[in-house]
């Protein structure tokens, strides 16, 4: 059986190639992130098209997500790494500056939103790289400020600066992101995330841009925000997914609160039958290291028990040592932590809604009856999400007639998303199903499978038939002539 939580890895210098690429997708990544924080539109075009080429080459599915930078605040280009140790003075200036070492514990460079630096006082926290450099302000001049280093840690170009005491009041769809949007539209990407939402009102902007330009682009919220937490079921409801953003979240937030957050965001987008990614320092260690953290490996088996849908690697696999490695101990951990995986969910509430009904029976069909698979006939993708929601053990095959659905649906949990078929009668559609998935080698003759589907073919979210497909019934649908049907 192939395993059910999907993973996504963050392309960067270290993973750019053509090689690297195609590696990572045979070591097991199902989506690949393009973060727009890095790198320009020709650099992320040439990369889009290395994975399309890939993905010819291996006859695999990736999606691809693009990461809408959001107004986040970064330091300048650096010089050279700066090696801080605790008591060192950073000096931020409003000029855009090339970052250096200016003396003994002295160091001076720039933010991308210089602005912000008049409005800071004496005594508030600075964090840089994902909190890991924490700083205070000692001094506020007119042309910078300046900030007194408290741990030691090394600081590289271009990482998030975050104010946790400071209101900062911007626009979380920023200019530039506006802009980047329209690219990923026009180049087809699957899923943008948007960077620090605070409210449905945010998700709702972006979903118009995307419509107002014919996008067909899936929306995940990134909840790294204190605010989001507070709007969580707005943000849910006006989007397609969510991403535990754990990075700038561990800020916004105390971060012992990250874990319990983490659970209460993955069920929440589980009931949904909505895809959740577990994302940031999930391996950080094999960034320059071999071999992951026994707390590493623990953190990702602990996201797939809670029922995250994919675990994301960032700085890993985009500057890592190991990227290949980092994808490979991932699918590992994910492997043999589903072996005592807790499936067949049921949810204690009432079903509301018929198709709920239906594919909860459906689930517990093929558990009883120890099929080998679940297809699912799908117009928009969400009825094999709901399929999904009650995690069944064997694989679901997706079957679509929708191309950017198969791609869509690569990132959801369990989802194999295997071949479109024409949308026609519900007799010829199985019958399509059987030949291609048989001739294929996806489905075996003498396997037993359950297929639900909507019946009449093609209307989003309207399960209404399970059927049972043992080696009689595929013999059947495979011969069926088109002039019967
Ligand atoms: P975010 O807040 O969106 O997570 P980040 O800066 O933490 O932004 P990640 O993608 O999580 O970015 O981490 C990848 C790291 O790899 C970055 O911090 C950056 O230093 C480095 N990097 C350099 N070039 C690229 C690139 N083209 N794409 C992604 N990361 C890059
Ligand atoms: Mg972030
Ligand atoms: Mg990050």
């Amino acid at each position: 059986m192939k395993k059910r939580t999907k993973i996504l890895a963050t392309i960067g210098p270290a993973s750019d190639s053509q090689e690297m690429i195609e590696a990572l997708m045979r070591a097991g990544v199902n989506v690949f992130r393009l973060n727009f924080s890095h790198g320009t539109h020709e650099y992320h075009y040439e990369v889009l098209q290395r994975i399309r080429e890939a993905e010819k080459k291996s006859g695999l599915f990736v999606g691809v997500l693009q990461d809408i930078s959001g107004p986040k605040i970064r330091v300048g280009h650096l010089e050279e790494p700066f090696e801080l140790e605790t008591n060192d003075i950073i000096e931020f200036v409003k000029e855009e500056i090339v970052g250096s070492k200016v003396g003994e514990g002295s160091y001076r460079t720039c933010i991308n939103q210089p602005t912000i630096l008049k409005q800071l006082k004496v005594g508030e926290f600075i964090y840089l790289y994902d909190g890991m450099i924490r700083t205070e302000v000692v001094e506020v001049l007119a042309e910078s400020a300046k900030v007194k280093v408290r741990n030691n840690g090394v600081l590289t170009s271009k990482k998030g600066v975050n104010f946790p005491n400071t209101r900062l009041g911007i626009d979380v769809l920023t200019p530039k992101d506006r802009v980047d949007m329209l690219w990923g539209i026009e180049n087809d990407v699957d899923f943008m995330a948007i960077s620090f939402v605070q409210d449905a009102q945010d998700m709702i902007n972006a979903r118009k841009i995307i419509n107002d330009n014919n996008g067909r682009v899936q929306l995940f919220a990134k909840i790294e925000k204190f605010d989001a937490i507070q709007n969580i079921d707005a943000i849910l409801e006006a989007s397609d997914g969510l991403m535990v953003a754990r990075g700038d979240l561990g800020i916004e937030v105390p971060y012992y609160e990250v874990p319990n957050l983490q659970k209460m965001l993955i069920q929440k987008a589980n009931l949904a039958a909505k895809p959740v990614i577990t994302a940031t320092q999930m391996l950080l260690s094999m960034t320059h290291s071999e071999r992951a953290t026994r707390a590493e490996i623990s953190d990702i088996a602990n996201a797939v028990m809670d029922g995250t849908d994919a675990v994301m690697l960032s700085e890993e696999s985009a500057v890592g040592n190991h990227p290949a490695l980092a994808v490979r101990t991932m699918y590992e951990t994910i492997r043999e932590t589903e072996r005592a995986y807790a499936y067949h969910r049921s949810y204690e509430q009432k079903h509301n809604d018929v198709t709920n009904a239906i594919d909860e029976a459906a689930v517990r069909l093929a558990q009883d009856l120890h099929v080998d698979g679940m297809l699912s006939m799908t117009a928009s993708g969400s009825s094999a999400r709901k399929i999904a929601k009650y995690r069944p053990k064997c694989t679901i095959y997706a079957i679509t007639h929708d191309d950017r659905v198969r791609q869509q649906l690569t990132r959801s949990w369990g989802i194999v998303p295997v071949f479109s078929v024409r949308d026609s009668s519900f007799g010829r559609t199985i019958s399509d199903v059987m030949k291609k998935g048989l001739d294929e080698n996806i489905l075996d003759i003498k396997s037993t499978y359950i297929l639900t589907a909507g019946d009449p073919v093609g209307e989003c979210g309207s399960t209404n038939t399970i059927r049972l497909l043992r080696e009689s019934e595929m013999e059947f649908f495979k011969n069926l002539g088109n002039s019967c049907l």
